[in-house]
C-alpha cells in the first residue's frame, strides 16, 4: 500500500529561531491529534540538525530542500547528501522547478543528486511539472515523462522504491492558481502509467505521487479525494502550523 504524505517546503523562509518555533508548534499539534497520513517538513539546511532534535520523528519526517551533486570535497558552499543524512533528516526534495529554473539544474545534475541521496539512505521527493506555456501547447505529458526519464528512470527497481513523485505544475506554484482536481488526477494517472511501463504495475501502485501548487486547507480535500493523488507538497501554506495542519486533516475527512 502506498503512503499518503503531506510534505511542507519552507523554501528560503524562517530564520533558525522561527523555524524551530514552527517545528515545535507542529509537533505539539500532531502529538495531541495523530495525523492520518505521514507528515514531512522541508527546512533550510541550517535548520535541519536543530529541528531534528525538537521533533518526534515518528510524527514528522525531516527533509532537506536540496543536496550536492558531488559526494564530498572542494565544492565550497555545497552540502552533501551524507551531511543531510547525518542531521537526522530522512528525505530530500530534488528537482524543484525553482532549482531547475534559477540554479540551472539539468536532468544530468539531478540524476547525480538522486543517486547520491539514495546511496546515503535518503528518500527523494522528486518534483516534476510543466510550465504554463507547455500546458497551453498540451505537451504536459511529454514534459513530465522526459523529466522522469532524464533523472530517475536510470534507477534499479529497488532504488526507485525510495522515490516519491511530486507533480507540481509551475503555473500553480505560489500563484494561487491550483490545478483542478480533474486536471491533477489526469496527469497523476498518466505518471503512474509511465512508472508502470518502466517498473511494472506493482511498483507503480506503491509509488506515492503528491500534488503541489497552491494547495491549501480549502482545496486539499477535493484534491486528495482523487485515486491517484496521494497527498501534497505544500509551499506557502506550510509556513503556518494551523494552515499546514488544515491540509494534513484533509486526510481525516
Ligand atoms: C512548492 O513550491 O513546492 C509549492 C507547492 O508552493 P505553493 O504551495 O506555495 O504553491
Amino acid at each position: 500500500m502506498r503512503k499518503k504524505i503531506v510534505a511542507g517546503n519552507w523554501k528560503m523562509n524562517k530564520n533558525l529561531q522561527e523555524g524551530l518555533a514552527l517545528a515545535e508548534e507542529l509537533n505539539v499539534m500532531l502529538a495531541a491529534e495523530k495525523p492520518a497520513c505521514d507528515v514531512v517538513i522541508g527546512t533550510p539546511f541550517i535548520h535541519l540538525a536543530k529541528v531534528s532534535e525538537v521533533i518526534d520523528h515518528k510524527l514528522i519526517g525531516l527533509s532537506a530542500q536540496n543536496c550536492a551533486d558531488k559526494a564530498s570535497g572542494a565544492f565550497t558552499g555545497e552540502v552533501s547528501a551524507e551531511m543531510v543524512k547525518s542531521t537526522g533528516a530522512e528525505y530530500v526534495i530534488l528537482g524543484h522547478s525553482e532549482r531547475r529554473m534559477y540554479y540551472h539544474e539539468t536532468y544530468e545534475i539531478l540524476k547525480e543528486k538522486v543517486l547520491l541521496a539514495i546511496a546515503n539512505g535518503l528518500k527523494v521527493i522528486f518534483c516534476i511539472g510543466e510550465s504554463e506555456e507547455e500546458r497551453d501547447k498540451s505537451i504536459q505529458n511529454q514534459v513530465v515523462k522526459a523529466e522522469l526519464e532524464g533523472s530517475v528512470f536510470n534507477l534499479s527497481a529497488e532504488e526507485f522504491k525510495n522515490i516519491i513523485i511530486a507533480y507540481e505544475p509551475i503555473w500553480a506554484i505560489g500563484t494561487g492558481k491550483t490545478a483542478t482536481s480533474g486536471q491533477a488526477e489526469e496527469i497523476h494517472a498518466y505518471i503512474r502509467s509511465v512508472i508502470a511501463e518502466k517498473y511494472g504495475k506493482q511498483i507503480a501502485e506503491d509509488t506515492t505521487i503528491l500534488y503541489g501548487g497552491s494547495c491549501k486547507p480549502s482545496n486539499a480535500g477535493e484534491l486528495f479525494s482523487k485515486p491517484d493523488i496521494d497527498g501534497g507538497l505544500i509551499g506557502g501554506a506550510s509556513l503556518k502550523a494551523a494552515d499546514f495542519k488544515g491540509i494534513i486533516d484533509a486526510w481525516k475527512k
